[in-house]
């Protein structure tokens, strides 16, 4: 990790599903002796949270902050990112199962659920050296961030590198066609939602990765990191 006394910029990653923010994030942050913060994870953990309680789902959206609240959600710094806990409970590959990727996006656009997690978020900014990948990271998490990046690319190269992520093996037409049609499924959700919808930060970088292979688009990253230092911009 960077020196505790040497405040590092807050870099944020915003972009579609699949696009590649949480793996590039994880690296670049590695690389540059920070911390990672996946913001999806908190609101896969706020799902896992609800779906193990019982609530209906028709329910979610009636729910106050402080309700949401006592679900328990925390996050802990640990190595170079946050290990997430329900009531106490560590959770990490629940968080990607079936059962809540179809439903966090439904809880996404809750403004009470936003709120829940906002303040988990920003703490974990508080300290700099962090590089932070979501939705809203640039636009409303971290608006003052000194460095932002907006990461695209084509539908079905995301849906391949979603399944290949997902089952280590090169998928076909098909596979990939119906995966490409989940995704769009939920950008369609995150995009037209009220409530911090997905959108290119003022300012950001745009990557399209389409065609960038991982090294690429971790070094694209890194390059722009270092670029905002020397140009003052932090
Ligand atoms: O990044 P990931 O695919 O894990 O995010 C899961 C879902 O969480 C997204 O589809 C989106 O609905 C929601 N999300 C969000 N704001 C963020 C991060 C994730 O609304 N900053």
């Amino acid at each position: 990790m960077a020196s505790e006394d040497v405040r590092g910029p807050v870099v944020t990653l915003d972009g579609p599903a699949g696009s590649g923010k949480s793996t590039t994030a994880r690296e670049v942050a590695r690389r540059l002796g920070f911390r990672h913060l996946d913001s999806g994870a908190l609101y896969r953990a706020l799902t896992l949270a609800l779906l193990d309680s019982g609530r209906p789902e028709t329910e979610w959206p009636t729910m106050t902050a402080s309700a949401l609240r006592r679900l328990d959600v925390r996050i802990e710094p640990v190595g170079g990112g946050f290990r997430i806990r329900i009531g106490g409970r560590e959770v990490e590959d629940e968080l990607r199962s079936e059962r809540v990727t179809r439903r966090v996006s439904t809880l996404a656009r809750v403004p009470a659920a936003r709120e829940a997690l906002l303040g988990l978020q920003r703490e974990a900014g508080r300290a700099g050296s962090l590089v932070a990948d979501g939705r809203d990271m640039g636009t409303v998490v971290f608006p003052d961030a000194e460095v932002k990046i907006f990461l695209v690319a084509d539908l079905s190269e995301r849906a391949r590198r979603r399944l290949v992520e997902r089952t280590g093996l090169e998928p076909g037409p098909a596979e990939v066609a119906a995966e490409a049609e989940a995704i769009a499924e939920r950008d369609r959700a995150d995009t037209e939602r009220a409530a911090s919808p997905l959108r290119r930060p003022t300012g950001a970088l745009g990557l399209d990765t389409t065609g960038l292979d991982f090294e690429e688009q971790v070094e694209a990253v890194v390059a722009a990191v270092r670029a905002a230092g020397s140009s003052g911009k932090r």
